[in-house]
């Protein structure tokens, strides 16, 4: 089954007419729910994603909510505005009266960034630079590979730009006050668009990753964007820098703990030594893929896809520069 659906998405994913395919996951029946993860800190998920995160199938979008005195943060403001209702309805019930202050992207994917335009106006949206670029040139490319793997009729069409008021440069961290609760918004470096922002609560000890950290074991980072070795040293980065016992929300899933990441390290560490060792006896990527088929890391329903189509030629590219 694993493999029929991995072969599924392989061609799923890896054609241009597949419009009328299967989505990834669907826009129009999810459903939100949140956890507690500490006082005033919630992480938001789809109620089968710890499911879906044990099996190695693909989860909606995860998110939450940190409330302060004076008001409240939302991470990431999902894919369509269904899903952006459901993420207000939940912080309204949970911010307890507050106004919600903030809202940041951690990325500019759309089941991330593409809510924005349902928020107040009063919500501050805050984005890296290079998410708010690249939206500003590449918005209708976005919803075009955005319509092509998660569907039409998914909320995706009437999708219009709202970009950062408050941008987090290169390498930059900005804080916010929310009252008696500071939050740090982290550029930790290239993770998998390069405007990858991480959301760090250090009372709560909880950060949120975004898609750099998809889900749990066996969910495998997707280098949609290339850039193996800079994806890997950023992961060792937020590792290093997170106490033994933070937790991580993942761009898709249930909230992990410290030592979680280390198989994501793991899978890139891997994949780097195999693929450095075919680039050495100049074998060419075709060759290269058939060499690293990694089969321990494949419990992921997306293994036939992000693996052989994404993982290994982009290392492949880093590593035959040299
Ligand atoms: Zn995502």
């Amino acid at each position: 089954m694993k493999t029929l659906l991995s072969a599924a998405f392989a061609v799923l994913l890896s054609t241009s007419a597949v419009h009328a395919a299967e989505p990834i996951w669907d826009g129009n029946t999810v459903r939100m729910v949140s956890e507690k993860l500490a006082d005033g800190v919630y992480a938001y998920y789809p109620e089968n994603a710890r499911e879906l995160n044990a099996k190695g199938g693909a989860s909606a979008t995860s998110g939450g909510l940190i409330v302060g005195s004076k008001g409240a943060l939302l991470i990431d403001t999902m894919l369509n505005q269904r899903l952006n209702r459901q993420v207000q309805d939940l912080s309204r019930k949970l911010g307890g009266g507050k106004p919600l202050l903030y809202a940041v992207n951690t990325s500019s994917h759309g089941d991330h960034s593409y809510g924005n335009m349902y928020l107040p106006v009063s919500v501050k949206v805050v984005q890296h630079a290079a998410t708010r670029s690249y939206i500003e040139q590449h918005l209708e490319d976005d919803k075009a590979f955005m319509l092509q793997h998660f569907g039409s009729g998914r909320g995706i069409e009437p999708i219009k730009a709202r970009t950062g008021d408050i941008l987090v440069g290169p390498g930059a961290t900005v804080s916010l006050d929310l009252g008696g609760k500071r939050v740090d918004i982290i550029d930790f470096g290239f993770a998998q668009t390069g405007g990858d922002l991480w959301v760090w609560d250090p009372q709560a000890k909880v950060i949120w990753a975004g898609n750099p950290v998809i889900a749990a074991k066996p969910a495998l980072p997707w280098l949609l964007d290339g850039h193996l070795v800079a994806t890997l040293e950023t992961l060792k980065r937020v590792y290093a820098f997170l106490p033994p016992d933070a937790r991580i929300v993942p761009g898709h899933g249930v909230a992990i703990g410290r030592e979680d990441l280390q198989w994501h390290i793991r899978y890139l560490d891997t994949v780097r030594k195999q693929v450095q060792a075919a680039v050495d006896e100049g074998l060419t990527l075709e060759q290269t893929v058939q060499r690293t088929a990694m089969p321990e890391f494949s419990g992921y329903a997306l293994f036939g896809w992000v693996h052989p189509s994404l993982n290994v030629p982009a290392a492949y590219r880093d590593l035959g520069k040299k």
